[in-house]
């Protein structure tokens, strides 16, 4: 864009309210006392023809998590009941393109106490939470194994 005015992003381009100019949107909606949004919103409107750009519009593309470099989450799994271990759910990470596999969850034996609990990491936590493990919660009976 050429026709940057220089604003401290570099994007910035400068607008007209009602014959007044501004450097920015964003300094126009200050000094306006109303949102940046509806600022562009009007800027691009033609129905609102005393709001305009000065210079190169500025792209009105939607914003994608890429422009926002927000990090999406993690798309975890829901539970579900105990199975004795025949399913492994993957947990993605979808910043990665493609999407990598982070974890797997699913039921496992505690190495220690036997007993089943839901990992929240099948390969890295197959110790139940009451044997001290990063494990779940174990459902059922501690086995008998002192008696
Ligand atoms: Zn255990």
């Amino acid at each position: 864009m050429a026709a940057s005015t220089g604003g401290t992003n570099g994007h910035a381009v400068a607008v007209e309210v009602d014959g007044v100019r501004y450097p920015s949107a964003r300094s126009a909606a200050q000094a306006l006392g109303v949102g940046y949004s509806m600022v562009t919103a009007r800027a691009h409107d033609p129905r609102h023809p005393n709001y305009r750009w000065l210079g190169a519009t500025p792209g009105r593309r939607e914003l994608t998590p890429e422009d926002r470099r927000i990090a999406r989450p993690l798309t975890e799994p829901e539970r579900w009941p105990n199975d004795g271990g025949a399913r492994r759910a993957p947990v993605m990470d979808l910043n990665y393109d493609p999407p990598r596999v982070v974890r797997r969850v699913g039921w496992l034996r505690c190495m220690c106490c036997g007993r089943p609990h839901f990992s929240e990491d099948v390969a890295r936590a197959r110790i139940c939470l009451d044997c001290g493990g990063a494990g779940g919660m174990p459902t059922g009976p501690r086995p008998d194994w002192d008696a």
